[in-house]
């Protein structure tokens, strides 16, 4: 049986690598304010040209926060967060613990229709976030929300102009009510925010939505403990320290960069390099300058990066610590990164629910490949993970059996923000469904072959085959629609959509296309849209999906 008290797995781990892990803080503040006494001089985050030190953004963090408790954000209060990867990001979630809130984080790929969702559905109270993205958030805010502050900022404002920080508000001018970020850091510059009480570890530090097993975006409840303990076992399984610089290939919003890049530099303290947005060349250069030494991401992120004309090993050298989680890793796309970044892609997995990662391949470990399904081996549980694999009635499956994968343990979130129904279903007992299909073979390495779940990955974003025909059944000449995930070499998978139509309308399938790219986030719509007569389903009704995939 694959009992966690079996722990096969155990004869895998590298000498000096935790099998239990306490919160080492009891909260993500006193983890904070604990970097910030050892080592204020230390650079936090390294983006373009330009540098923040440790005690820079506990400052501006000091300062922003101190801004939000006059504009009446007070405890238990939700702040979101719709930006790329910029220093506000980290300056905006610092602020938010520390006027005594809970963090909401946004894709700022998202359109109207999803931004609205989450504003609504977290009851936020206020708003970070990036220009670039503004008016689509004034355009979600006029549908009507409880957001009563609203910050923007500029991706420029935190470079370096002409050899001097622009400590000036020249980015965004405030418009439609907001308030410019770099304008508000500069005013209340020196200020710390007001008392509040310390959060307890089971406190929410951030709400990030996620769409589980069933495919309606919820807000996963994740506690500072969890973050606390993911971030410290990032630290101790990668045994990194203050001189690792991180480098940021995962968005910050999802959970991957959320922890694996944001909390961890936080944690160690350690210099976090963020580009903008994903631009390989970009990344590149931010490499060759920075030399960071560890960093996690989607495989197609470091796929990009192997293409970019004229790299190779040198330019990636100082990179000695590189996982891959979020999507599957095809062995063969594994080995040729090997050749181009010279270091070895570790495979690693998790979810939103688990605060990030909970089965890794141990530094200095490769995984083995599942000869039948040809599938790369996640590795192993990392420490303090209770994992099992059951079977339909919930009992234990034999070793090498396959059966849904069931995780336990102080990273697992503590359900969905106001849902106590779905919650219940989805973490029985605190255990949560993954509704990701394993087995474990004798040595203890986990392996992932299929899913229960619909869910499409695409390039690592995750995509719901019923919120795409939900979108494509609001068009009127549409009867009914079907989703599904086709391979691709690049992305992993590509959304496709069948469609029938009304009697008697028409409909050209690029407009269905474009039709769905004006209401989701640009990695959701479909592709290629097919017209059929009638969806293929069985008896009961249900839509065959394999036999479309087919
Ligand atoms: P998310 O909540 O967006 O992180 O998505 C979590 C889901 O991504 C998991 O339930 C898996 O289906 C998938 N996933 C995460 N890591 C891996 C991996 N290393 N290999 C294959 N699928 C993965």
């Amino acid at each position: 049986m694959t009992t966690y008290a079996d722990r096969p797995w155990r004869a895998l781990y590298r000498e000096g690598q935790p099998v239990e892990v306490e919160p080492e803080f009891p909260h993500l503040l006193a983890m904070w304010a604990d970097a910030v006494r050892r080592a204020p001089d230390q650079d936090a985050i390294r983006y373009f040209d330009a540098t923040l030190s440790v005690a820079e953004l506990d400052a501006a963090s000091d300062a922003l926060a101190a801004a939000l408790q006059e504009r009446g954000f007070t405890t238990g209060d939700r702040l979101a967060i719709y930006s790329q990867n910029d220093p506000a990001f980290v300056i905006a979630m610092l602020a938010t613990w520390k006027a005594g809130g809970v963090a909401v984080s946004v894709n700022p790929m998202y359109k109207e229709r999803e931004l609205a969702h989450v504003l609504a559905d977290s009851g936020a109270r206020a708003l970070v976030c990036l220009d670039e993205v503004h008016p689509v958030a004034v355009a979600a805010l006029a549908a009507g929300s409880g957001v009563d502050v609203v910050i923007t900022f500029s991706g420029r404002d935190f470079q370096t102009r002409d050899d001097e920080r622009v400590l000036d508000p020249v980015g965004v001018p405030p418009a439609d009510g907001a308030e410019n970020l770099l304008g508000l850091l500069a005013r209340y510059a020196g200020q710390r925010p007001g008392p509040v009480a310390p959060p307890g570890p089971d406190s929410e530090a951030f709400l990030v939505y996620t769409s589980g097993t069933t495919g309606d975006p919820k807000g996963a409840r994740l506690t500072h403990a969890n973050f606390v303990v993911n971030a410290r076992n990032y630290r101790e399984w990668m045994q990194l320290g203050p001189d690792d610089a991180i480098l940021a290939t995962a968005p910050l919003f999802h959970i991957t960069g959320l922890v694996g890049h944001g909390v961890l530099s936080l944690l160690l303290p350690a210099p976090l390099v963020l580009g903008h947005r994903f631009h390989p060349g970009v990344m590149v250069d931010a490499i060759r300058e920075h030399r960071p030494v560890f960093t996690v991401g989607a495989i197609t992120a470091f796929s990009a990066l192997a293409a970019v004309p004229g790299v190779g090993p040198d330019d990636f050298a100082s990179l000695t610590k590189i996982y891959s989680g979020g999507a599957p890793v095809a062995p063969a796309v594994a080995d040729r990164l090997e050749t181009v970044l010279g270091g070895y892609v570790h495979n690693a997995y998790g979810l939103t629910e688990t605060s990030s990662i909970t089965h890794i391949v141990p530094p200095g470990r490769r995984a083995p490949v599942d000869p039948v399904s040809g599938a790369l081996s996640i590795g192993v549980p990392i420490a303090s993970v209770r994992s099992r694999i059951v079977d339909d009635a919930g009992a234990d499956v034999a070793v090498g059996e396959l059966g849904e994968l069931l995780i336990a343990g102080p990273q697992v979130a503590h359900g969905y923000w106001n849902r106590p129904d779905v919650s219940a279903e989805a973490f029985p007992g605190g255990e949560l469904r993954t509704g990701d299909v394993c087995f474990m073979d004798d040595e203890g390495w986990f392996y992932l072959v299929d899913r229960k779940k619909d869910m499409i990955i695409a390039s690592g974003y995750k995509v719901w085959p019923r919120e795409v025909e939900d979108v494509l059944c609001s068009h009127e000449a549409v009867h009914e629609a079907a989703v599904v995930g086709v391979p691709d070499d690049y992305r992993g998978e590509t959304v496709t959509a069948f469609v029938s139509l009304v009697e008697g309308a028409s409909l050209a399938e690029t407009e269905l296309i474009d039709f769905c790219r004006d209401r989701m986030a640009a990695y959701k719509y479909p592709r290629s849209i097919t017209v059929v007569a009638a969806l293929p389903k069985t008896a009961s009704g249900k839509i065959l999906r394999r036999e479309l995939r087919a």
